[in-house]
């Protein structure tokens, strides 16, 4: 399977060859064909499949299929991720794919100043990629609104439960309306994982590599 058979547009496709990726990796060629037709899905992965850009890449084509894009606010795409390192690096492979679509991605973690994450968040973003307490934070703060968000990935979710993200977690998810895509990713899936995939996802297709 390659990148064309996906049928990205030539400016996502050019994205891509300019990270050098000549192939979709397993965890890609299965999730990209699920994610582009709107269907949840449950990934079993770990660091270092490419899984980042499995839902990064499918992330682009929803917000770019969002019609009328500028009348209402708050991004499209959410990202949880269990740690700053983790939700930074999501944030840079994002910004390859959304730079050259003129999409905005903002970063919002513990550690960094809260005004100036304020500050950034009311300029607006299409993506938000965030630690689940910070991002609570900042929706307490009106910072954003999660109005338009209709893509949401949970990363690293038995991280996020082994930290006790669990509430933020939940408190998150009721925040975000019920006809969004759910994307939840896990190198494992415990049964408390389980639990909530089966709670928040509807009719997930479940893949693992
Ligand atoms: P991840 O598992 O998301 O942390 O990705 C691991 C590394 O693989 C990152 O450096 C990505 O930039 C890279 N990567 C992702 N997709 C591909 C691909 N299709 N071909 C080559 N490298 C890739």
């Amino acid at each position: 399977k390659t990148f064309e058979d996906c049928g990205f547009s030539s400016q996502l496709m050019s994205a891509i060859m300019k990270q050098g990726y000549e192939k979709p990796t397993p965890i890609q060629c299965q999730a990209f064909p699920i994610v582009l037709s709107g269907i949840d899905i449950i990934g079993i992965a770990k660091t270092g499949s490419g899984k980042t850009a499995a839902f990064v890449i499918p992330m682009i084509v929803h917000i770019m299929d969002q019609p009328e894009l500028e009348k209402e606010e708050g991004p499209i795409g959410v990202i949880c991720a269990p740690t700053r390192e983790l939700a930074h690096q999501i944030y840079l492979e994002s910004k390859k794919f959304a730079k050259p679509h003129g999409i905005r991605v903002s970063a919002v973690y513990g550690g960094m100043s809260k005004l100036d994450q304020f500050k950034e968040l009311k300029a607006g973003c299409e993506i938000v990629v965030a630690t689940p307490g910070r991002l609570i934070d900042m929706l307490k703060m009106k910072a954003l609104t999660m109005l338009r968000a209709t893509y949401l990935v949970l990363d690293e979710a038995d991280r996020m439960f082994d930290l006790g993200f669990e509430p933020q977690i939940r408190s998150i998810v009721g925040q975000i309306r019920p006809d969004r895509q759910t994307l939840l990713f896990s190198a494992t899936m415990p049964r408390k994982v389980e639990k909530l995939a089966r709670e928040i996802l509807s009719d997930p297709v479940r893949v693992t590599v």
